[in-house]
């Protein structure tokens, strides 16, 4: 997302762009709606896992990624929302400073939402591009259950292209969160920030792994790349360099690199965050999504600051969430109780709780001494959540299932997330302590910047990727200043 946006800055201004991605294009086809072969047979798996190991684990376990042009935008479920002004307090900017980019990349990725239904919506300058659409029938039930309970529900701004005639509008399916969109109705970085980039002269070169950065008299001179496809090595030089490889690569890229030996060289990689994050199920005595339609709409703030005094975080918040198809969560379920998965499924309801956590020094992805096979040292990532991100997570679930019981659900079950889908925080922006400054520049090397989640200093309550775009178009914009003169 932090790349996508970037680049679509840079080219606009007329700089010759180059993106170097280590997946290929998605496919678009057919097989991108299938649950089986996103979900359990992943598709877009990389060749090389991340080691993950969550404290109560003794070992590391791998974890393999989707690699694919757009990052992970590509799998997102669009769910758009500004950061709010509470959470800039650790900052080096002001919500106001970033709130004109929030502006420009909610038209850039054409975000469908109602201004002025969040009742801890931060200010803002314009209303969103296009307006939210009607909601379906899981999301109105959601909708009734919480202004039932004195809650204030509102429609999720949705980067989903429900009325733009120009391009493929979304037929509301039910394989969104978690599937690329076969039809490119979901706008994702590749479908929209790179696609309008590529028209202004932006080349994007797939399946290369950025093995290393070279670095000479302050600037990073080389990028030495793998060609994935014929496994052969080359490498590149220019004179502005933008590292935008996701919270878990670019750390891992900036070490392997040897930038640990710079002024904040401890800190890469440190303070890794991804929210603390669970899944409330109810099981309902009727079908609750007969027609198969997408339903992730309703989004709940009233929480939001309820642990802000205590904690000096967010709580986060609550929203809709589909249900996987019943093959899918019988083959994810515990030896028997694989039949019971399949069959409850059609009768599941559920909320997806996003809990703020905090950044801890001992939280980090690091390198092992093994090697992986290209060669690269392998990356290990350690995490757990501190006692404060279980309260808060644990406030929220207890809301949820007050929403889904008053919904008509009957039999509770509670799964808790361990994927790094909300990884941020690894090579954080701020004083003179971080590893990047204001401008998100690498202290000690003029040349280069990073975009992605890494740089945010806290996660904030809310689901990430607006808040990276908004902050690599600030990014950009200082970029073209700075190099174009424009
Ligand atoms: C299923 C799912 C649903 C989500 N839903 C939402 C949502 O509704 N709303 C929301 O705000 N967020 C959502 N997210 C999170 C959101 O997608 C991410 O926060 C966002 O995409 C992160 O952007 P990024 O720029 O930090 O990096 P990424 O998206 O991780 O992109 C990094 C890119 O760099 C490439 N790369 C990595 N290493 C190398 C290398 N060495 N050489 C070359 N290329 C490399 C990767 O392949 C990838 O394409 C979701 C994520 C998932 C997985
Ligand atoms: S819900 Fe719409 S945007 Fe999402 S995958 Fe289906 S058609 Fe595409």
């Amino acid at each position: 997302m932090g790349g996508s946006v970037c680049a679509h800055r840079l080219a606009k201004a007329g700089m010759k762009t180059l993106v170097l991605e280590r997946g290929g294009w998605a496919k678009r086809d057919a097989l991108d709606w299938n649950q089986r072969e996103i979900l359990v047979r992943q598709r877009y798996r990389g060749e090389v896992p991340i080691q993950i190991r969550q404290y109560e684990d003794r070992d590391f376990k791998p974890v393999y990624g989707a690699e694919v042009v757009g990052g992970m935008s590509v799998f997102y479920g669009g769910a758009s929302l500004r950061l709010r002004e509470t959470d800039f307090e650790s900052w080096p900017i002001e919500y106001m400073d970033l709130e004109p980019f929030y502006t420009r990349v909610e038209t850039l990725l054409e975000v469908h939402g109602k201004a002025g239904q969040d009742p801890f919506e931060p200010p803002r300058s314009a209303d969103y591009p296009f307006a939210a659409v009607d909601l379906s029938s899981p999301a109105e039930r959601i909708f009734r259950a919480g202004c039932a309970l004195g809650y204030r529900p509102f429609q999720i701004p949705l980067a989903i292209n429900f009325s733009n005639p120009g391009r493929t509008t979304c037929i509301r399916c039910i394989t969104c969160d978690g599937f690329p969109c076969q039809i490119e109705a979901k706008n994702d970085a590749a479908t929209t920030a790179l696609k309008q980039a590529q028209a202004y002269g932006l080349e994007v070169m797939p399946n290369v792994m950025v093995a290393r950065l070279g670095e000479k008299g302050g600037r990073v001179e080389t990028v030495e790349c793998i060609d994935k496809e014929g496994r052969s090595t080359f490498s590149l030089s220019a004179p502005l360099i933008v590292v935008s490889a996701g919270a878990l690569q670019s750390p891992a890229l900036l070490l392997r690199s040897g930038f640990g030996a710079f002024a904040q060289g401890d800190r890469i990689g440190r303070f890794l965050m991804r929210h603390c994050n669970t899944i409330v199920t109810y099981i309902f005595p009727f079908r609750t999504n007969p027609d198969h339609r997408f339903h992730k709409q309703i989004c709940f703030s009233d929480f939001y600051e309820v642990f802000r005094e205590a904690h000096g975080r967010a709580t986060g918040v609550i929203q809709d969430i589909y249900t996987p198809a019943p093959e899918v969560l019988s083959h994810f379920a515990p030896w028997g109780g694989k039949h019971l998965a399949a069959w409850t499924a059609p009768l599941m309801q559920n909320l997806l709780c996003v809990a703020e956590d905090e950044p801890q020094y001992e939280n980090r992805v690091f390198l092992s001494k093994s090697t992986d096979v290209y060669g690269l040292p392998q990356i290990q990532v350690r995490h757990a959540y501190s006692e404060a991100d279980c309260e808060r997570r644990d406030y929220l679930v207890l809301q949820a299932r007050k929403v889904l019981k008053q919904a008509g659900g009957i039999i509770p079950y509670t799964y808790r997330l361990d994927s790094f889908s909300h990884a941020v925080g690894t090579l954080a922006f701020g004083t003179d302590e971080s590893v990047l400054d204001v401008h998100c520049r690498f202290r000690g090397l003029e040349n280069l910047f990073v975009v992605d989640g890494s740089f945010m200093p806290t996660s904030g309550g809310v689901n990430p990727s607006l808040t990276i775009a908004a902050n690599a178009l600030r990014v950009g914009d200082y970029l073209v200043e700075k190099f174009c003169g424009a």
